[in-house]
C-alpha cells in the first residue's frame, strides 16, 4: 500500500513555494518532502523533472530550502543576510547546469543537463531566490502573520498588504479563529 504523504502547497513563486515544503515551522512542522521521491514529485510540478533523487540530494535540497528560508526571512525584516545561508544559496546556484529554453508556445522551460539532475533543479530554485531577495522582481518579501507559521512569502499584491503565506490554509485558519472568538463572547449580563 502506498503511504500517504502530506500534500503540496503550491504557490506561484518558485523559491517561496519551495520553502513552503516545510510548513508550520513555529508550530508542529509538517515536512512535505519526507522522501526523495516526494522531492522528485514536487520538482515535476514546477517543470523541473528529474528521473531520480538520492538521500544525499534530498539532504542538499533541504539545506538549500532552510537557507532560502533564513535569507528570505532576514530580507523581509530588513536584517543582515545570514552568511551561511547566502553561501549555501550561492553554491547551489553555481553548481547547477540548467538552461532556459523558449518553448514554441512562448513559455520559458528549463533544460537540465542530465536525467539525474537534482543539482541542476536546485540551481534554478536558488537563482529564483536570489532574484527575489535581491529585490529584482516586482513584489515584496513579507512574513506570514500566523504565529505558528511565519513563513517568508513574496507579496505581489498591488497594495503590498498581503498577510498570509497562503489564503487557503493560514489565512483561512485565522479567519475561523477570529470568527470563533467573536461568537464565543458571552453576552453582557443585564444589570
Ligand atoms: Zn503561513
Amino acid at each position: 500500500m502506498r503511504a500517504e504523504f502530506p500534500d503540496f502547497r503550491l504557490g506561484t513563486v518558485l523559491a517561496t513555494s519551495f520553502t513552503g515544503t516545510l510548513s508550520e515551522r513555529r508550530g508542529n512542522p509538517v515536512e512535505r518532502i519526507p522522501t526523495p521521491q516526494r522531492l522528485v514529485d514536487w520538482l515535476a510540478v514546477y517543470g523541473l523533472a528529474v528521473d531520480s533523487c538520492t538521500t544525499a540530494q534530498l539532504d542538499l535540497a533541504r539545506e538549500l530550502r532552510e537557507s532560502i528560508h533564513a535569507a528570505a526571512t532576514a530580507a523581509a525584516i530588513q536584517d543582515a543576510l545570514p552568511a551561511n545561508a547566502v553561501r549555501v544559496i550561492n553554491d547551489c546556484s553555481v553548481q547547477g547546469r540548467a538552461a532556459a529554453i523558449l518553448a514554441p508556445d512562448g513559455q520559458r522551460q528549463w533544460q537540465l543537463s542530465s536525467a539525474s539532475s537534482v543539482e541542476d533543479a536546485l540551481s534554478v530554485i536558488a537563482a529564483d531566490a536570489i532574484s527575489i531577495i535581491a529585490g529584482e522582481r516586482d513584489g515584496k518579501l513579507a512574513l506570514c502573520a500566523s504565529p505558528t507559521c511565519q513563513a517568508a512569502f513574496f507579496d505581489t499584491s498591488q497594495s503590498r498588504t498581503r498577510r498570509w503565506c497562503d489564503m487557503n490554509t493560514c489565512g483561512n485558519r485565522q479567519k475561523k479563529a477570529r470568527f470563533n472568538a467573536t461568537h464565543r463572547k458571552t453576552p453582557t449580563p443585564a444589570e
